[in-house]
């Protein structure tokens, strides 16, 4: 359409202005060959034998308006070819109709000195570029039309085409809602660099994740399940046992305390790992002499190594940490009570605290059976727990204490790794960034 009117207006300015430079050539030529006698009277305005071709109608015009000569091609025609242009004082163009002929003309005032003598007006037939002009504006129109349908046809074919996979998009959206799996992914064939690609691409990593956070939901609501079952049969059957023998018997009891202390616990650390994923655990940060806690904590935890275990201190450098005392020294007890509980009799467990750059570097170094290969990259998963331990139920949690640790050395800023091999003992290693003013 702009293309169109461009080109109309365009060729319509061009067209005419061609008509106005030979107006304006003829009427010059005129105004120089003609005579006025000298006393300037109108009536004796003469037009010079003109050759006028039949396309151009000339004639003047006294300031009385009578008409005082006129071009023999006019005929009878008695009327202003412009009746505007005549009162003019400047050369005017105009476009008029007359008798059904459009034609453009000039009006030029003619002067003698500064007083004006009367008007020159001379017409040219321009009924052909008003028919070319019609013309053209009517190609214009269908050819506009048509190629907007053209284009329209064109753009909704390559659109729906280019967009058709957003239909695959939609209707596997559709499948996962309906059949409840998230296990399907959308098939996708062309390129992954386009949008539609990068689209489904990302519409499947989304699909995993939701997968794979869906599938630990439930293993850990099985985790969960299967773990308050155990300690509560065992509470029932003390219960029965109690009921049956109507008195009461210390074992029964003891074992129904263990128990609850055991359920106790898992409740406790479940809902730290509830309130850490809601983010509502809240971390006292204070500065924390580390070296301090760890004799602490090593001095509680004699009683559990007693005379099976060495704990050896291999090297405690003076150490300054922010964070939460209460945090940190869970994190202390879960890695060295873990060590104790898993390494047999005999064994050693070396404590070293250290600095590294900007971190204290806590290594926690037992001679116990190892971490075997394939459960070392899920130790710190809920409720993981090696088959080994798993067997060994009195003596082993519920596998929530190293997610625990894991969870407050991230929330510290610092990070924990497990080094073990089958037979050789484990390594756990913690960094945890350095109170600043101590560096
Ligand atoms: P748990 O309460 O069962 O000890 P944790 O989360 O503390 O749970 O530990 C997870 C599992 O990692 C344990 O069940 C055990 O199999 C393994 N593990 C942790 N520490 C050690 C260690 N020092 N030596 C051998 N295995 C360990």
């Amino acid at each position: 359409m702009v293309f169109g009117t461009t080109v109309y207006s365009l060729i319509g300015i061009l067209l005419v202005n061609q008509v106005d430079e030979s107006l304006t050539q003829t009427s010059r030529e005129i105004i120089t060959n003609t005579r006025i006698d000298s006393v300037g009277d109108l009536d004796v305005i003469i037009l010079p034998q003109f050759n006028f071709t039949s396309n151009l109608f000339v004639q003047v015009w006294d300031t009385n308006r009578n008409l005082s000569s006129s071009s023999q091609n006019i005929g009878g025609y008695d009327q202003p070819l412009d009746p505007i242009g005549i009162e003019s004082s400047l050369p005017e163009y105009r476009d008029v109709l007359i008798q059904e002929t459009h034609m453009r003309t000039i009006s030029v005032p003619l002067l003698i000195g500064e007083r004006p003598i009367g008007t020159l007006q001379i017409a040219s037939g321009t009924e052909l570029i008003y028919l070319l002009r019609r013309t053209l504006l009517y190609i214009l129109i269908v050819t506009t039309l048509f190629s907007m349908l053209l284009s329209g046809i064109l753009s909704w074919f390559v659109i729906g085409r280019a967009l058709a996979p957003l239909n695959t998009v939609t209707d596997t959206a559709l499948q996962i809602t309906h059949a409840n799996d998230l296990s399907r992914r959308i098939p996708y064939h062309g390129s992954e660099e386009d949008e539609i690609g990068l689209l489904i691409l990302s519409f499947n990593e989304t699909l995993e994740r939701l997968e794979k956070l869906f599938s630990s939901q439930q293993r850990f609501l099985a985790d969960v399940s299967h773990e308050l079952r155990t300690p509560l049969t065992v509470i029932k059957a003390n219960a029965d046992l109690l009921r049956l023998m109507n008195e009461i018997d210390l074992e029964s009891l003891n074992s129904i305390k263990d128990e609850t202390d055991r359920l106790t616990r898992m409740v406790g650390d479940l809902l730290l790992l509830a309130q850490a994923d809601t983010g509502k655990l809240p971390l006292n940060f204070k500065p924390v002499e580390l070296d301090c806690l760890l004799l602490d904590v090593l001095k509680d935890l004699h009683l559990l190594a007693g005379d099976r275990i060495q704990l050896k201190i291999i090297e405690i450098d003076q150490i300054q940490v922010n964070g939460d005392v209460d945090r940190l020294k869970q994190v202390l007890v879960n890695l060295i009570s873990n060590a104790i509980k898993y390494t047999p009799g005999d064994g050693t467990v070396s404590i070293t605290l250290g600095k590294e750059e900007e971190f204290a570097k806590l290594i926690i170094k037992d001679t116990g059976p190892g971490i075997p290969r394939e459960d070392l990259p899920h130790i710190f998963e809920r409720f993981y727990r090696t088959e080994k331990s798993r067997t060994r139920s009195k003596s082993s949690g519920f596998g929530l204490g190293l997610s625990i640790t894991y969870w407050i050395v991230n929330a510290h800023g610092g990070k924990i790794e497990a080094e073990s091999m089958e037979g050789a003992g484990t390594t756990f290693t913690v960094w945890l960034p350095l109170l600043e003013t101590s560096t």
